[in-house]
């Protein structure tokens, strides 16, 4: 089973929607970055992360 991504917030999850924001997840993803301090992070601050987790760089919806 394929690791799905949220076009939104750009979680990486099993599920068919998002448990952050609620949208629906997209199977078309790159670019697996973990995030573990988002506050100590520029990435994450780039990217509008703010939950500690792991993250797609890009989503195709
Ligand atoms: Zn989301």
């Amino acid at each position: 089973m394929a690791e799905r991504a949220c076009p939104r917030c750009r979680c990486v999850t099993f599920d068919k929607v998002c448990p952050l924001c609620k949208t629906e997840t997209s199977s078309d993803w790159t670019g697996l970055i973990v995030v573990l301090n988002p506050d100590e992070s520029d990435l994450a601050k780039e990217l509008n992360i703010s939950f500690p987790g792991r993250y797609a760089l890009k989503v195709r919806k």
